[in-house]
């Protein structure tokens, strides 16, 4: 009865990378590789991810009536996500600039255009897609207001996914609907605040998250594995052994994995489980949205 497995309600960004031989300081001027263009933004990544392995997914967000727009518009459609959601106009579409020395090492400036205009009244306005969806996951490359307002319009039933990212202390009304919260390291630290200095074992930090509020908790360990807490216990997700090879876009897609296993009715210790698999084929290619397996590549690993 629902039409899409997941509502994914976020960003999307160009990604401009340039590979440098040294990131330049106040005021200078250094030569740079060929610019390369990439769809990206926690929000298109996570829906891209969800419809590469087979989701029925759509993605609430804005992009600008330019370049960039149709490049994230144009992925969203050839990963087999529904864009009907997704607004065009208002500001340029977000852009992420990004340098990298050989070291891997990286420089980012965010500008966040189209996504800082993802309103309240945009959330309101598209009612009809939350009542026809049975998960709803966002993040926090959006204005904080929208997300409260998605907390708001969920449908009786439909379950919420949060991926705080990037981290800011959360309100009590959005903790309260997460079904699970998912945090990576830091962003356990920054959401504990100063009860993270209490432990350096993140089966403490699972504990402490959950007494905020969230039903469940997710911490993800990259090469570690994962954690679930649920008032039932904390359990260890292990990791799939593979050669990481470039770990971008490992959290949109375990996140991704993970709500649509939920919301097919798989208890939240399997569901982090297939999430492992898809992050650790993820890790296993370069690039973020290319990077993202099919169920039959998750399967076959
Ligand atoms: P984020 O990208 O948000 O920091 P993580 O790095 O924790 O997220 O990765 C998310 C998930 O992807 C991990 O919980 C793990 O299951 C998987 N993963 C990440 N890195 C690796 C790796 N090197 N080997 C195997 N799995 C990995």
């Amino acid at each position: 009865m629902y039409d899409y497995d997941l509502l994914v309600v976020g960003s999307a960004n160009a990604d401009l990378v340039i590979g440098v031989e040294r990131r330049p300081g106040a005021g200078e001027t250094v030569l740079g590789s060929d610019l390369a263009v990439h769809p990206g933004g926690k929000g298109a990544n996570q829906a891209v991810a969800a419809a590469r392995l087979g989701a029925r997914t759509a993605l609430l967000a804005r992009v600008g009536d330019d370049e960039h727009g149709r490049l994230l518009l144009d992925s969203l459609r050839k990963a087999g996500a529904d864009t009907v959601g997704v607004l065009v106009g208002g500001a340029p579409t977000g852009v992420a600039l990004i340098t990298v020395d050989p070291s891997g090492d990286n420089s980012i400036v965010v500008s966040p255009g189209a996504n800082a205009r993802l309103a309240p009244s945009d959330v309101r306005a598209a009612v009809s897609l939350f009542h026809a969806s049975r998960v709803v996951s966002t993040q926090l490359e959006i204005p904080l207001e929208t997300v409260v307002e998605v907390v708001r319009n969920l449908a009786p039933g439909s379950r919420f996914v949060l991926n705080p990212s990037p981290p800011r202390p959360l309100p009590s009304e959005v903790l309260a609907a997460c079904d699970p919260l998912i945090v990576n390291e830091h962003e356990a630290k920054v959401i504990l605040g100063d009860s993270a200095g209490v432990s350096d074992q993140p089966e403490d930090w699972a504990r402490l998250l959950l007494a905020k509020g969230p039903r469940s908790v997710v911490v993800t360990l990259g090469g570690e594995g994962a954690l679930v807490a649920s008032p039932d216990g904390v359990t260890r997700i292990p990791s799939v052994a593979v050669e990481a090879v470039d770990t971008t876009g490992a959290g949109d897609a375990f996140t991704a994995a993970l709500a649509w296993r939920l919301g097919s009715g798989e208890p939240l210790a399997e569901a982090a489980a297939y999430a492992a698999r898809v992050g650790a084929a993820t890790v296993t290619r370069q690039g973020a949205q290319v990077s993202f397996p099919t169920a039959a590549e998750v399967a076959a690993l």
